[in-house]
């Protein structure tokens, strides 16, 4: 089954056929197939591709990558915590609001979305609040494409004894990171952006030590991150509940797939190839990206709609995907912008093919 067009978007993404195909079997939750031959495998992998240092496991979360991200902040933070969290983008916001849901606690610092947080301003706000716990900040911002400055921020937070958790949903898996390095405390993504799965599940790659202190800690069961690792711990694999069988099997192959390419390093590659293509090629036909170049991922890219009084983005996004290829709307609340995703069974070929159908349905110059 061929796709007919190509998803430029920041998942779920065009995923190969053999992955796609990988889901053509059905699998017994609690056979050994599956859980000692894929899921725990999975799982290993998982770790060796986020860290070389020992200390570290995973665990799979059913749901879309927000589950993950519930997950983690409901389990990880204690009754008396309090988490600081960067906000730059939709999807820092949505951690504040998780933290609202469960009446946590929270501190927040919004650079506002096309902005980096000032570190002055981190470190003022940690001396400053004793009573902060946790700290968390997204890897890739995903609304701009924006890169976030970890490094630095998970390095202002270890170094005043702060847990560190990283939304690295959008990034893992198509950027080299070493979590142990960074002093990332818990890691979450999901199975359908960089490692080219299928949605239906999200993981968390974290501190043994720290996930331990998460024991009776969650505000929702089914959202319980310790009690889902300690299950698949106990019993080689086993989810707690129904696991998305289909989804993990894909994302097996998908990760078999990651390592025939030549690992994160080689998908970083291409993306930043892809990247660099669409940036150079929409600027020649007179697109101007929204953020400064310094900030670009290669992950996605925000460019600012056309001010022609004819462009509408309907229109634009229907010719393309005639010719073949699906972007994706802007997510900024204070400009108009539609955004174009790199990753996924992608290549720069595709990009080049992608300018000339963008040259094709610029309709608004045609008149
Ligand atoms: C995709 C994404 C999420 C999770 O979104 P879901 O729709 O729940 O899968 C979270 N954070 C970032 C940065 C993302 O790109």
């Amino acid at each position: 089954m061929k796709n007919e067009y190509l998803l430029l978007t920041p998942g779920p993404l065009s995923t190969s056929e053999t992955v796609r195909s990988a889901m053509l079997k059905d699998w017994c939750t609690w056979d050994d197939d599956y859980n000692k031959d894929i899921v725990e495998v999975i799982r290993t992998k998982l770790v060796s591709l986020a860290t070389a240092q020992e200390g570290y496991t995973s665990v799979l979360m059913q749901g879309s990558g927000t589950a993950s991200v519930e997950a983690t902040i409901g389990s990880a933070i204690g009754k008396n915590g309090k988490l600081l969290v960067v906000d730059n983008g939709a999807y820092g916001a949505r951690i504040a609001q998780i933290a609202g849901y469960l009446n946590i606690a929270c501190r927040v610092i919004s650079p506002g979305e096309t902005s980096q947080p000032a570190l002055e301003n981190v470190e003022a706000t940690l001396k400053e609040d004793g009573d902060i716990t946790h700290v968390a900040i997204v890897h890739c911002e995903t609304t701009t494409g924006m890169l976030n400055p970890i490094e630095a921020v998970a390095a202002l937070a270890k170094a005043h004894g702060k847990v560190v958790i990283l939304d690295a949903m959008s990034s893992f898996g198509g950027i080299p990171m070493d979590i142990g390095e960074l002093g990332i405390d818990f890691m979450i993504s999901s199975a359908n952006k960089c490692i080219q799965g299928v949605p239906g599940f999200g993981f968390v790659i974290a501190k043994q030590s720290e996930l331990e202190k998460c024991q009776g800690q969650a505000r929702s069961l089914s959202l319980d991150l310790y009690d889902q690792w300690h299950c698949m711990e106990m019993n080689h694999g086993k989810w707690r509940f129904t696991s998305p069988t289909h989804t993990v099997r894909a994302f097996y192959q998908a990760l078999l797939e990651l390592e025939k390419e030549g690992g994160i390093a080689a998908r970083h590659q291409r993306y930043q190839t892809n990247q660099k293509t669409l940036v150079a090629g929409l600027k020649s036909l007179g697109f101007t990206p929204l953020l400064d170049e310094s900030l670009h991922s290669p992950i996605i890219t925000s460019f600012y709609s056309p001010t022609h009084s004819d462009y509408q983005f309907k229109e634009f996004y229907d010719r393309l995907k005639a010719q073949g290829f699906v972007i994706y709307p802007g997510k900024v609340s204070n400009a108009d912008c539609f955004r174009i995703g790199n990753i996924g069974e992608v290549y720069p070929a595709d990009i080049e093919r992608l300018i000339g159908a963008i040259k094709n349905a610029m309709y608004w110059e045609l008149n």
